[in-house]
């Protein structure tokens, strides 16, 4: 039975399989792909014969032992139990003698931790000793999805927006009912892809461009420049604004990523 803590969702449609698995283009040659929450491996077992290699994380015990004698010895697969948030995939690939390391995430995550996910993915590209990830496909709530892919000046705009481009390039891929699954969740989903960028114009200082970013967002409503009050001066700003091109009465909605990269690069 489902366990609704664990956000668990099975996917049924076989129209969103098809589709996650095509946005993925498998290279059966090179493909090391890591799958969060394979579940009762509706997806695992799809993805299996495209691959290399695939290693799932599984946080359900239960799951797990029933994944391993559904889908019997395989050469590539690996399914490592635990929380994917608090696991070093990387290192105990190592600790295992498996030289190799994911290139691509495939996942019908849980969507009660997609932010926690999210970041956890695209971390790898500042921390100098792990590879980015090429490519990552994830099937998640479609209000975030339009949240991740939403373009400046539009009313799903907002900080996770600028966090996450600044990061990766997001793109919707498709959306997917809530029939799709079972049980079928409250909410509709939708599956992106993002490319971690490999960042050619960097903010000078990337944890202050996203505080910048999330004061800038804080009360939606309002202007930039009074979001903006407690960090610059009003009068300061405007002019800020005006050398940058932005119109003085934006709110941080209005504002495109390479705007918030300048204002941050002027202001931090
Ligand atoms: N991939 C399956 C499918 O498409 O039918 C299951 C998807 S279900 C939405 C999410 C899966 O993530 C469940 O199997 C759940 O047990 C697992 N899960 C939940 N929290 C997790 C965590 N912190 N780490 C790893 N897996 C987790």
């Amino acid at each position: 039975k489902p366990r609704r803590c664990l956000a668990q969702h099975w996917l049924k449609s076989e129209n969103a399989l098809n589709n996650l698995i095509k946005a993925a283009c498998c290279e059966l040659d090179q493909d090391i792909i890591l799958e969060i929450g394979p579940g009762t491996g509706i997806l695992t077992r799809r993805l299996l014969p495209l691959v290399k290699f695939l290693v799932g994380v599984e946080l359900d015990k239960d799951l797990c032992k029933l994944l391993v004698n559904k889908l019997g010895k395989k050469e590539n697969f690996l399914l490592l139990q635990g929380d994917f948030l608090s696991l070093d995939i990387s290192s105990t690939l190592v600790n295992l003698s498996i030289c190799q390391q994911p290139n691509k995430v495939v996942a019908n995550i849980p969507y009660n931790i997609t932010g926690p996910i999210i970041e956890k993915l695209l971390g790898r590209i500042s921390q100098p000793n792990k590879q980015p990830y090429e490519l990552i496909i994830l099937l998640i709530q479609k209000e975030v999805a339009q949240r991740l892919v939403a373009e400046p000046g539009s009313r799903n705009c907002g900080a996770l927006t600028v966090k996450v481009q600044y990061l990766a390039e997001c793109k919707m891929i498709a959306s997917v009912p809530a029939e799709a699954f079972y049980p079928k969740p409250k909410v509709d989903s939708a599956i992106v892809s993002l490319y971690p960028r490999k960042i050619c114009k960097p903010a000078n200082n990337p944890k202050q461009l996203e505080a910048l970013v999330k004061l800038g967002f804080r009360t939606k409503r309002k202007m930039l420049r009074n979001n903006l009050q407690s960090v610059i001066e009003r009068d300061h700003l405007i002019k800020l604004l005006e050398h940058l091109q932005i119109n003085p009465h934006a709110r941080a909605e209005d504002l495109s990523l390479q705007q918030w990269i300048k204002l941050s690069n002027k202001i931090c």
